[in-house]
């Protein structure tokens, strides 16, 4: 069982719903439960200033990806697509598991 109190967790697809990257889809690369704040693939592309290292002597700017606040992000069901609809529910094992409430499929 997962500790986390997002609704999202790493490995999840997303949609964006707010800021400048809204309607855009990804995955959950990592999240940070304690912020509220997950990082998506593709989203909230920052650059970033780097020094030189041994694998890029040249240093310079790199693009990665900023974390942006959690409740801009809607679980979306691999099955429907759809985005904004999941539920939760308990299963007789007493598990709790994420379900899509337009097409009834579990999403854990
Ligand atoms: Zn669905």
């Amino acid at each position: 069982m997962s500790k986390s109190k997002l609704h999202v967790k790493k490995g999840d697809k997303v949609k964006v719903i707010a800021g400048k990257d809204k309607g855009k889809e990804g995955e959950i690369l990592k999240s940070f439960p304690k912020a509220s704040r997950v990082i998506v693939k593709g989203v909230n592309i920052i650059k970033k200033h780097v020094r030189p290292t041994q694998d890029n002597p040249q240093g310079g700017i790199v693009e990665k990806e900023a974390p942006i606040h959690s409740s801009n992000v809607m679980l979306v069901c691999e099955k429907c697509g759809d985005a904004s609809r999941a539920g939760k529910k308990v299963l007789d094992s007493g598990e709790k598991v994420r379900f899509c409430k337009s097409c009834g499929e579990d999403i854990d």
